[in-house]
């Protein structure tokens, strides 16, 4: 089994890239968060323990998470999955060293750290331009691909809703909180050589085709 890490912003295309990852490779996406959620929902204990500050958008114990994310990559390698992309995990420097400890424990190599990088003002414009019909599902950009009829669906006319979280003032404080708490995390990977930085701006299907020229040279230098 082999790990990498992915960082990136909110709007970044990092979940589109995680999942085009996944079925190219045959790894598993773990994302902390998804995984709280997950336990969550069936009332796992070691998740209970961390609703409130979930609840908080605070971050739960270091603890916690190291015990999820063990117990994950356990249940991966028991599985046979060939790897495990890491996705808001490690969120400080204190997990780097707990990550480090879980996979040299399972004879597990990192690969390498994948950055997403968005300029600000695109992400703004991404998210704040999201919309979406409660009827049929069917996603919109305002910006990017609006509708025909401003805030009508076109398949069924139906009034487009915007998320709670996508107005402008929120979207710029997700940016800043999420620069903070990962900027000391990739420079400590930086620092490591394990950081490659991949401009994200570009379509989806251009920017996971620089992503496999990346993963490709780690699975080759591995050997
Ligand atoms: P996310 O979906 O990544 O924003 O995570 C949702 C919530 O799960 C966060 O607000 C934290 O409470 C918790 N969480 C997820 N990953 C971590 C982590 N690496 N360290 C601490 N708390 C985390």
């Amino acid at each position: 089994m082999e790990a990498i890490v992915l960082f990136g912003p909110p709007g970044s295309g990092k979940g589109t890239q995680a999942a085009r990852l996944v079925e190219r490779y045959d790894w598993s996406h773990l994302a902390t968060g998804d995984l709280f959620r997950e336990a969550l929902a069936r009332r796992d204990p070691l998740a209970l323990k961390a609703q409130d500050l979930m609840k908080a958008g605070q971050l739960v114990s270091d603890e916690l998470v190291v015990q999820m994310v063990r117990k994950k990559l356990s249940q991966l390698q028991a599985v046979g999955k060939r790897g495990v992309i890491f996705d808001g995990f490690p969120r400080n420097e204190a997990q780097i060293g707990h990550l480090d400890t879980a996979l040299h424990d399972r004879s597990i190599p990192l690969l390498g750290v994948l950055a997403l990088e968005v300029d600000d003002e695109l992400l703004v414009r991404r998210l704040s331009g999201r919309r979406s019909c409660p009827t049929c599902g069917r996603d919109y950009n305002l910006y990017f691909h609006p509708p025909r009829v401003a805030d009508r669906c076109d398949d069924d006319g139906d009034v487009l809703i915007c998320r709670p979280d996508d107005t402008e003032k929120i979207i710029r404080e997700r940016l800043r909180v999420y620069g903070k708490q990962t900027q000391p995390v990739m420079l400590a990977y930086e620092k490591r050589e394990l950081l490659v930085r991949v401009p994200g701006h570009d379509t989806p299907d251009r920017v996971f085709q620089q992503i496999v020229g990346i993963v490709n040279q780690w699975t080759r230098r591995r050997g």
